[in-house]
């Protein structure tokens, strides 16, 4: 392949998206290059899913902790090693980059280190040196945003937050979508005093209304402050301090300030415009077609820097895929799919999710039953805890279609849920009815079991 270019494909950005189709693409036969100008991995391994999970694994121990005393454990008040914990995890991000440069070693992709910029429909130019290819992938990911208030510079976002000198004492969280959450439970466990500030009535909008409500209930029985239907318009600084101010003139002070709000695609500087491609304020995501194929035939785009309904790691993957397949395959099997689609909010407790809220199935027509369950886990039993409204709760949710008895959404609040919803999802995805559910044999003792156990409706 790749007559007349230098490279049958040459793919911007080594993140999620860009490295799969760039090795798919390579096992197909293709001819492939692949830049990037920061390090291999992209925001799933360096800055995103990777590090923050080990960070909620590693924030997870001080529950543990307290249910272990609860089963007759005795020891020492534990204590976090801040730059032990954080050392730890860089070298494990360290380790996974350097697999990330062999897979593409392996199968003879070019790696050129440095910026992308598109020079035209088949030219892109990288450190001063141009290179020619049948097609272009642009894989560039996202960046977070800040509100433009006065003072903005003063807070960091998730990109910083990996690389605090030392805990907060203090930290609010700006936003109440699912990085804002993770964050502010990962540092909560980990025993900073955590607010989170944001404009509606309840976290994480798009989620099922029971689910954000009892996430809300569950965060604040671990003692985060939630700071509803503000509107932060300055911070300001203090010595080591930071003062942020509502709209109603509340003043919250601390050491730290996360802005959560929000991301946008990585395009600045790509020269977009110069193929045709329009993108569009506040997000940038470039338009497509259901091949992932820009208004420039032979320029392609997947992964966040796309206008879709998720920004996923396994959704960038299988568009990466997807585009390998449509462009160097004979046998072409690949589809992607958004619906369906099942996702975890690793806050402590865990929200797992696939499938219609019971909002959305409503909106869409659907007559729906509902089924719910919230108990408390059999884990946290012993534990003396007096007040059992302080008590932790598992919530689950089953939406079922009236008319067909089909399962159209699964949702979860507790332990595990992330682990738990991703067998529901085969379920939901196949299109399974309440009386398969039904009939499935629960495994006892466990949380999972009360999905196939829940008999009756809400009325
Ligand atoms: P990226 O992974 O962002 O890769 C794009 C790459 O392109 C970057 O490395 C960038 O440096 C490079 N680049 C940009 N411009 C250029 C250029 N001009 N030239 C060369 N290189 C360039 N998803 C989940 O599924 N589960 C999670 O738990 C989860 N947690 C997350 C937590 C956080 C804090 C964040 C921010 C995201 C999280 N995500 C999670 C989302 C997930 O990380 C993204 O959906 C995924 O990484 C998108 O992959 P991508 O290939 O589109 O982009």
């Amino acid at each position: 392949m790749a007559q007349n270019y230098d490279y049958d494909l040459f793919v911007i950005g080594g993140g999620s998206g860009g490295i799969r189709a760039a090795r798919w693409s390579a096992n197909l036969g293709a001819k492939v290059a692949l830049c990037e100008s920061d390090r291999l991995g992209g925001t799933c391994v360096i800055r995103g899913c990777i590090p923050k999970k080990l960070m909620v694994y590693g924030s997870s121990f001080k529950k543990h902790f307290e249910i272990a005393r609860s089963y007759g454990w005795e020891f020492e008040e534990p204590q976090l090693n801040w730059k032990t914990f954080n050392e730890a995890r860089d070298k494990e991000i360290k380790r996974l980059e350097g697999i990330y440069s062999n897979l593409l070693k392996n199968v003879d992709v070019d790696f050129i280190s440095g910026k992308g910029t598109i020079q035209d429909p088949h030219t892109v130019a990288v450190n001063g040196k141009t290179y020619r290819a049948r097609y272009i992938l642009i894989a560039v990911g996202g960046w977070p945003i800040k509100l433009s208030i006065e003072g903005a510079e003063h807070s960091i976002t998730s990109n910083e937050i990996f690389s605090l000198k030392k805990q907060p004492k203090s930290l609010l969280v700006i936003g109440a979508g699912y990085i804002g959450l993770e964050f502010a439970s990962i540092f909560q466990e980990l025993g900073t005093d955590v607010s989170v500030m944001f404009r509606k009535d309840y976290i994480l909008s798009g989620f099922d209304q029971s689910v954000r409500k009892h996430l809300q209930k569950e965060l604040e029985k671990r003692h985060i402050t939630m700071l509803s239907k503000c509107n932060p318009v300055k911070i300001e600084k203090e010595g080591e301090n930071y003062h942020l101010t509502d709209s109603k003139g509340k003043v919250w002070s601390g050491d730290s300030i996360l802005m959560a709000i929000g991301r946008r695609a990585n395009v600045e500087k790509l020269n977009l415009e110069s193929i045709g491609i329009k993108i569009q304020a506040p997000h940038y995501h470039i338009p497509i077609n259901n091949k992932f194929q820009t208004s420039c035939p032979s320029v392609f785009a997947v992964g966040d820097c796309v206008t879709k309904p998720f920004q996923l790691t396994p959704i960038a993957l299988s568009e990466g895929m997807f585009v390998s397949e449509y462009l160097f395959a004979k046998d072409k099997k690949l589809e992607v799919s958004y619906e369906n689609i099942p996702s975890a909010v690793f806050t402590q407790p865990e929200v797992g999710t696939v499938g219609f809220s019971e909002e959305q199935a409503l909106e869409k027509g659907f007559k729906v039953k509902i089924f719910e369950s919230t108990f408390r886990p059999l884990k946290l039993t012993l534990m003396n805890q007096k007040d059992t409204n302080q008590t932790e709760k598992t919530y689950m949710k089953l939406v079922v279609c009236k008319k067909t008895d089909r399962v159209l959404g699964c949702h979860i609040v507790g332990d595990m849920a992330g682990e738990i919803l991703q067998g529901f999802a085969v379920a939901i995805k196949n299109k399974l009815t309440k009386k398969d559910f039904d009939q499935t044999i629960g495994i006892h003792p466990s949380s999972a079991e009360e999905f196939v156990t829940m008999r009756s409706e809400r009325k």
